[in-house]
């Protein structure tokens, strides 16, 4: 399962620090050149269209120019890693009544159509180094049927899966069990996944990947990472709400190459750079318990492999 983290032109450059590390990047336009300021290739790139930034903008979208948008930021990369693009939904956001959430639904299959045919058109559908993916738009699970099964009609072979944000843990389970079952679990991305016990449950379902902006958003409201167990504190000095955890007032031990060089940097919260910096600790701790979930994994099919022989 790869963890990509959802990055913008103004975070942390995380490839730079870590060797594996899958990127989602936006499709908008102060991202378009961003993927230039990396040091060394991200291991693999999602290019989502940005849907969720024009829908909160309100703001009216071309499928083709996004299209084309998305091909612009990944041309620096093409051949360097693997590249996903990701067709153009309409977000459910601000869709208050069923019978907008279902026009919705119903504007992401047009959508699908419109993008798989510019897909064919620039020859890049089953290219492996740059592919495409649906995205499963739906509020229930009759809706989340009917969506991929016109994604599937429509030649999709990988898919994305959205819209989980707000939903209790268990429903957003339930929603990607569903999902998974339908377009198979090693076809399926996860968009926006923040918890652990998602986490794991996705681990047991065998999901291809799943996207989290958790590192970078902790670190800008002052909250810091540590593994073994995970952990979440809130910097002590910072005038962030008392109610969003427990506090640390000094740096605990750790080997992340922020903390390696200065463990003070991290609980700095002066300056954006420090910003920056507390979020590669974040990545480095969060991707560690990541990691550790994998592994269980790996070990577990281990065993059971040798208790079948
Ligand atoms: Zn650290």
């Amino acid at each position: 399962m790869d963890f990509y983290v959802s990055w913008s032109h103004s975070d942390a450059l995380y490839s730079d620090y870590f060797e594996s590390c899958p990127l989602l990047i936006s499709a908008i336009s102060r991202n378009t050149y961003a993927l230039k300021r990396f040091k060394k290739v991200p291991l693999k790139l999602i290019i989502d269209s940005g849907a969720v930034f024009y829908a909160k903008k309100n703001l009216k979208y071309k499928v083709k120019d996004i299209f084309e948008e998305q091909l612009k930021l990944a041309t620096p990369l093409l051949n360097k890693c693997p590249i996903t693009l990701v067709h153009v939904d309409e977000p459910l956001l601000n869709k208050k009544t069923v019978s907008e959430k279902f026009d919705a639904v119903q504007k992401t299959i047009v959508n699908a159509q419109e993008y798989m045919n510019l897909s064919k058109r620039n020859s890049i559908v089953q290219e492996n180094k740059l592919s495409i993916m649906g995205v499963i738009q739906g509020y229930d699970l009759p809706s989340l049927r009917f969506s991929i099964f016109e994604l599937q009609k429509l030649g999709y072979v990988k898919f994305g899966i959205g819209s989980l944000l707000g939903k209790s843990v268990d429903v957003q389970i339930e929603l990607i069990k569903f999902a998974s079952e339908l377009v198979g679990a090693e076809n399926l991305h996860v968009f926006g996944v923040t918890g652990i016990p998602q986490i794991k449950e996705m681990k047991n379902m065998k999901i291809a990947s799943f996207d989290s902006s958790r590192p970078t958003k902790a670190a800008i409201y002052h909250q810091v990472f540590y593994s073994d167990p995970f952990q979440t504190f809130v910097i002590d000095q910072s005038k962030i709400d008392k109610r969003q955890g427990q506090r640390l007032d000094a740096p605990l031990a750790c080997d992340c190459p922020i903390c390696k060089i200065n463990q003070n940097d991290i609980f700095n919260i002066s300056h954006r750079k420090y910003t920056l910096l507390r979020s590669i600790h974040n990545y480095y701790h969060f991707s560690k318990t990541i990691n550790r979930i994998i592994h269980e994994e790996v070990t577990s099919d281990v065993i059971s492999n040798v208790l079948r022989s």
